[in-house]
């Protein structure tokens, strides 16, 4: 676990979510992600428990997506992954934004780090959750440096002056990832998701330009790809589940207590960035009450 710090700004915050009642004030979470499915698939489990309990969650992807395929591309795909994404959003319960810039081109500009920035705000986030910056994929890299480098901005006033700032600094947090270099990703939250899994792997079956089209192309595996739509469906859930790590079963047992941790089949991890708010573990249970103990 992080070793967590309190401050005067953190304090202030806490307050406001320990009180915090999904009908009357929901917890604010937006997850970002480099392409239309990346939020899916790395917190589509958290973001349905959240949504089922009153809370309120959005995905963008930074990109439209329009690289994303062997045989299609440009406008026509991207309108394609829209499509797909706003499907899946509905699936699951989430709000989904895509961002029109191009697919495996992003950089982390001033430009595109004002989009989001005008996301975060627009959205009143309590949580950001954003890749880490170390992966093979540039767009999730520079995803992951341009939420970063919104972790302070979304808070002056003079930056994206069009939309009002923050007037608390969000929690930014990460998604799981199993790259090693330079620091292996550290799971500092780790949520059950087993019950909702069917719903995750339903918005994901929703990507289908992806999940039965490019990946398994690009993945050379397209012959495992069933034609049947049911069955496909079965095969995506085996395709997609994720295996818990030794680590984040260890975190999960924080969470739940090692009774209950030990019969969760499916998880999803985040780790707290250094920038932004920093969190006590009591703000992080406040944060994600699906994990209270029972
Ligand atoms: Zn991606």
């Amino acid at each position: 676990m992080i070793k967590l710090t309190t401050t005067l700004l953190v304090c202030t915050f806490c307050t406001t979510l320990l009180i915090a009642q999904p009908t009357s004030n929901p917890i604010r979470i937006i997850m970002i992600g480099a392409h239309p499915d990346d939020c899916d698939q790395d917190g589509g489990g958290t973001a349905a428990l959240f949504a089922s309990m009153g809370h309120a969650v959005k995905f963008v992807s930074v990109t439209n997506g329009d690289a994303g395929h062997q045989s299609e591309g440009g406008g026509m795909l991207a309108m394609r992954r829209r499509a797909e994404a706003q499907e899946a959003g509905r699936r699951i319960g989430v709000v989904y934004d895509v961002l029109d810039n191009h697919d495996g081109e992003l950089l982390p500009s001033l430009e595109v780090r004002l989009q989001i920035i005008r996301k975060i705000r627009e959205w009143k986030a309590d949580v950001v959750i954003a890749p880490r910056p170390n992966d093979y994929h540039p767009d999730h890299r520079y995803t992951g440096v341009l939420v970063q480098d919104a972790a302070y901005m979304v808070g002056v006033p003079n930056v994206a002056p069009d939309t009002p700032p923050l007037k608390k600094n969000p929690v930014f947090m990460y998604f799981q990832d199993f790259f090693q270099r330079p620091n292996p990703f550290r799971p500092d939250v780790a949520i059950d998701i087993t019950s909702v899994f069917d719903k995750k792997i339903d918005g994901l079956d929703a990507h289908q330009s992806q999940v039965y089209e490019w990946l398994p192309w690009i993945g050379r595996y397209a012959d495992k790809v069933p034609v049947d739509k049911t069955e496909r469906k079965k095969w995506l859930a085996k395709d997609r589940a994720v295996t818990i790590t030794p680590e984040v079963r260890k975190t999960l047992e924080v969470f739940y207590g090692k009774e209950q941790a030990a019969k969760v089949q499916h998880a999803e991890a985040f780790e707290v960035c250094e920038y932004g708010s920093r969190p006590t573990q009591e703000d992080l249970i406040a944060l994600f009450p699906m994990t209270k103990k029972k």
